[in-house]
Parts: C-alpha cells; structure tokens; sequence
C-alpha cells in the first residue's frame, strides 16, 4: 500500500474537478477503449455539457460517473475526491462532522458523503483512485461489461 498523499500533492494533482473527471475516465476506461456500442477502439473526446466522453466513430456517449458514488449526485468531483483522500489519510475513519467542516458542505451531504465512501471502501482502495496505480477502483457498471 503507498504512502497517502500530503494535502499539498492532493491539490496539485486536483486542481478542479475536470483533472477528477478526466482520472476517473482513464482510471475505469483509458484512451483506446473499445467503444460499446460500436465495438471499436476510440479515441474520447470531453463533451463539455455533460460528464462524459464521446466516442470518435459512433458518437455514443461514456460517463465516467456511471455505477460509482459520484453517479447521483450535485456535490462536485474534487469535493469527493478530496472526502475519499481524508478517509485513505486517516485510515481510522473520518467523522460526517469533520467532512462536513473541511469540505464546506451540509451536515445532511457530508453524513451522505461519509456513508458511501465507508461502503464503497469496503471492497475499494481509496489509494488506487488517487494514486491511479492502473487499478480499476469501481468495477464498470453492468451494462457495459454485458454488451461486449
Ligand atoms: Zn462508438
């Protein structure tokens, strides 16, 4: 298991949630993914008014989101990210309370926030999604894995 990030190394790695979006597309996807829906390994380009990513023969539509515990939710990327590297930092667990006083949000969206991510790190290292060590973080979402 590596090292947890400093804050510091965070933030330079996060700038925004685009640099999460585009880690979280290569991290479960990468360039030269073969497309579902037209089975050809694509070249995606960013489709700015959504969070997704579009294939360059056929058009269809990828969102890095779909089947993790960003997919349902107005709480921006960074901020999640930024949540899951407090918990991978602490490895005692964070409390919603702290999350709710570093990341700036709700009681009701940190307590959320600190649900999922306790869940989902149950069978997910929190240290692939930030260091992004190739690992797959999320497993891809059914639908995916079935049309290919
Ligand atoms: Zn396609």
């Amino acid at each position: 298991m590596s090292k947890p990030l400093t804050a510091l190394q965070f933030f330079t790695q996060f700038p925004d949630d685009e640099t999460c979006l585009a880690h979280l597309f290569d991290v479960r996807f990468g360039q030269g993914f073969a497309c579902p829906s037209c089975e050809r390994p694509s070249k995606w380009f960013r489709i700015k008014a959504e969070r997704a990513y579009s294939c360059q023969w056929c058009g269809h539509h990828l969102h890095p989101t779909v089947g993790t515990p960003f997919e349902q939710t107005r709480t921006p990327l960074q901020l999640w990210f930024y949540a899951i590297y407090m918990f991978t930092a602490t490895r005692n667990g964070v409390a919603a309370k702290e999350l709710q006083r570093q990341l700036g949000v709700t009681y009701k969206t940190a307590w959320r926030m600190a649900g999922l991510i306790r869940e989902h790190m149950a069978d997910v290292d929190g240290d692939l999604l930030l260091g992004g060590a190739g690992g797959r973080i999320f497993t891809p979402p059914a639908s995916i894995n079935g049309s290919m």
